[in-house]
């Protein structure tokens, strides 16, 4: 397996590869980059197919965080963790308290966080070996979890994206359509409605579905469904590479703004959006909420007003890069890229911009 030749490598300052027999501990720590402060993202625990799905994954995964803390404004680095099991089958104790010690080898230069197949109550146990661990905070309203928080900044920067777009403040009767009512989703689709937003919601859960309904007045449609609807807005909240050249060709919306992570197939589909006339929220700019919030998590005397603030920016920071996307022709996505790489000093950009001013 190649590492610095790996399509999905991008300078990255250092992989770690780790495994504990005992525990039966398999895992990969990738830190990307650190100019800003240590690296900082959440620990995933997925039954990959095999080692290089893995490697894949956590490369990509580390990269993004980079990109993702650096347009949100926070002094930290990008940095993943993949498990490599089945959260339901080999989860346990031990080997969540070897993932600590794993942590414990880089001596900072990585925290983690929860991600997919992990959960608040397994960061307090690898929190037993090291302290390089987030989203602990103890006696706030959501006990750790970021989906609040990562909610409330989609719903911030989707209001920079209908500003943009149609020039109001006011979403009502906005139609929205929200694919994935899960953790953030489904917040996401409270605070729409609370704000008058007529919502059209699809997940694989029923039960997801049904609260939904129940609770926010939403009309169910199904999976495929909800790419063909005539709304005004879309908010993919479940799963990435969902704007592809199938799904595109059918959305009738103006614009998307939504949590997942890598929403975009492929580069190229941003400017296949853009060509249509669709505005496209840079996901990794408007799902930051969470972030930030971990972060805060990390400092000393956590303060759920000053966290509300931060996470507020992110709406300026839409604004910023839909304006500088619409002066220079470039895509959402282009611009999000070139100023995140500026922020953190990224070694191409820095060059471009170094010859370009002399
Ligand atoms: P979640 O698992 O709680 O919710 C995702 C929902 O999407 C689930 O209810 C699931 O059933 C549904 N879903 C999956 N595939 C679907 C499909 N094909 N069609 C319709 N529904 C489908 O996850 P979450 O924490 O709400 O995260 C949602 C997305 O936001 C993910 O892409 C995640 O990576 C991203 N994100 C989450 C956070 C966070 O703080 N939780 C932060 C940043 C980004």
């Amino acid at each position: 397996m190649s590492i610095f030749s790996h399509p999905a490598y991008d300078k990255h300052e250092q992989v770690a590869f780790y495994q504990d027999a005992s525990s039966g501990l398999k895992a990969i720590i990738a830190v990307h980059n650190t100019n800003l402060g240590p690296s900082l993202g959440g620990c995933r625990m997925w039954p990959y197919a095999d080692d290089g799905e893995a490697l894949n994954d956590v490369l990509r995964l580390s990269r993004g965080m980079t990109y993702k803390s650096a347009m949100a404004g926070l002094r930290l680095g990008g940095g993943k963790s993949v498990i490599i099991g089945d959260p339901r089958k080999q989860k346990t104790p031990e080997l969540l308290r070897a993932m600590g010690d794993f942590i414990n080898t880089l001596s900072g230069r990585y925290i983690t966080a929860e991600d997919s197949g992990t959960s608040v109550e397994d960061m307090h146990i690898i929190g037993e070996h090291t302290e390089y661990v987030s989203g602990l905070i103890e006696g706030s309203e959501h006990g750790g979890d970021p989906s609040p928080s990562t909610a409330y900044g989609v719903f911030v920067g989707l209001k920079a994206a209908v500003e943009h777009r149609w020039g109001k403040s006011d979403l009502n009767g906005l139609k929205v359509s929200v694919q994935g009512v899960g953790n953030v989703g489904f917040r996401l689709a409270k605070l729409l409605r609370e704000a008058g937003a007529e919502l059209y919601v699809t997940d694989i859960f029923q039960d997801n579905v049904d609260r939904a309904v129940n609770e926010l007045d939403a009309k169910a449609v199904n999976a495929e469904e909800i790419f063909d609807l005539d709304v005004d807005l879309f908010a993919p909240c479940a799963m990435g590479a969902i704007l592809n050249d199938d799904t595109i060709a059918r959305l009738r919306a103006g614009a998307i703004a939504g949590a997942a992570n890598n929403q975009l197939a492929e580069e190229r589909h941003a400017e296949v959006l853009r060509e249509k006339g669709i505005l496209y929220s840079p996901d990794y700019v408007i799902n930051a909420g969470g972030i930030i919030d971990v972060y805060y998590q990390q400092q000393a005397g956590y303060d759920p007003q000053r966290v509300q603030e931060h996470i507020e920016t992110i709406g300026v920071t839409m604004q910023e890069v839909f304006q500088r996307a619409e002066e220079t022709g470039q895509t959402t996505a282009h611009v999000a890229d070139r100023v995140a790489e500026e922020r953190f000093g990224h070694e191409d950009t820095v060059k471009k911009t170094d010859s370009a001013a002399a």
